[in-house]
């Protein structure tokens, strides 16, 4: 939970459908659901990279008024106007453990969302500003860095300049870090959505996979960057760069310590970063 999440103003909401929920990861691994929902308010438009809030019916743990918990949209918005408007999200079934008992409580909304049948009505919140914007110029290289459900607001830049909008020119690169493959979310045996950009000519996708049992999905990614730091570094000199940040907190300091030691130094890569936040071609979006 973030203060943000805590402490955000739940006043203005609005009711949406579940259309369809899906289990994108299989029976032997962690739960992760693409869930469709539907919204027919008229005036609910969002941008691909903005998150919703999502308000769970209570009574609360601890005597909580609320339980606010965001989610990323991984769809595009369409271009054409139709009736309403759907959302798609990706949500982890969480758990967590409890530091006094040790026990294993399941998180609340995280459970609400994936336990949710179809017809159910959802109150949402957003959608939520968001440091993630596709670049107006078609030219620009977008760097997306991702692990687990942090690929929703990168699958949501894919359909938005492939399928939507057309004629993206710069370089696309997605680096995805997974514990195996059949977590790799959108490219594993029961969802291969993703490959349908494989032949998109400026589009690459690099899958890092964990080498050891107790490495996770962070851990694969640094080494998906350690491989490919090179050709990274080159990337993130182009003043045409954008990069993104999207999963565990942890992968920002992996991305930092790889691009210092190409660099050169940490003062080398410190100088290239704050011209990307300066030039507001850097955002991350991690949460866990
Ligand atoms: C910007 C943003 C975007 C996000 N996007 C996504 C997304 O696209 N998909 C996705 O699956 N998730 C996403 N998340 C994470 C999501 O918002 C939730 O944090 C997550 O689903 C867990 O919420 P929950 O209500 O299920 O769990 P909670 O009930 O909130 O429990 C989860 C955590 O709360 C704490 N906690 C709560 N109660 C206790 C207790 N009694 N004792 C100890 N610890 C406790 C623990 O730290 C625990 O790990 C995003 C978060 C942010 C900030």
């Amino acid at each position: 939970m973030t203060d943000l999440e805590a402490n955000f103003n739940v006043s203005d909401t609005t009711e949406a459908i579940i259309a369809s929920s899906k289990r994108v990861t299989p029976e032997s691994t962690d739960e992760i659901r693409l869930i469709l929902l539907r919204i027919d308010a008229p005036a609910f438009y969002f941008l691909e990279g903005q998150t919703i809030g999502v308000l769970t019916p209570g009574p609360h743990a601890f005597g909580n008024p609320t339980h606010h918990r965001f989610y990323t949209i991984a769809n595009a918005r369409k271009s054409a106007d139709g009736e309403g408007v759907e959302l798609e999200l990706l949500v982890r079934r969480c758990f967590y453990i409890d530091e006094v008992s040790g026990e294993e409580y399941p998180g609340e909304a995280s459970h609400y969302l994936c336990n949710a049948q179809l017809g159910d009505k959802i109150t949402i919140t957003g959608p939520h500003r968001s440091p993630f914007r596709i670049p107006a110029d078609k030219t620009s290289n977008l760097l997306m860095l991702g692990t687990g459900t942090g690929i929703a607001p990168f699958r949501a830049f894919l359909r938005r300049i492939y399928d939507e909008q057309g004629g993206w020119e710069g370089k696309v690169r997605l680096f995805y870090g997974a514990r195996n493959g059949t977590e790799m979310l959108y490219m594993n045996d029961l969802n291969q959505d993703l490959t349908n950009y494989y032949d998109q000519a400026t589009f690459s996708a690099i899958q890092a996979l964990s080498a050891g049992v107790l490495k996770d999905a962070g851990d694969a990614l640094h080494s998906g960057i350690e491989d490919h730091a090179a050709e990274i570094w080159k990337l993130v000199q182009d003043p045409k760069t954008h990069v993104y940040l999207a999963g565990m907190k942890k992968i920002a300091a992996a991305f930092d310590a790889s691009m210092a030691k190409t660099a050169g130094s940490e003062a080398e890569w410190a100088s290239v970063k704050s011209a990307m936040i300066e030039a507001k071609r850097w955002s991350e979006l991690t949460y866990h």
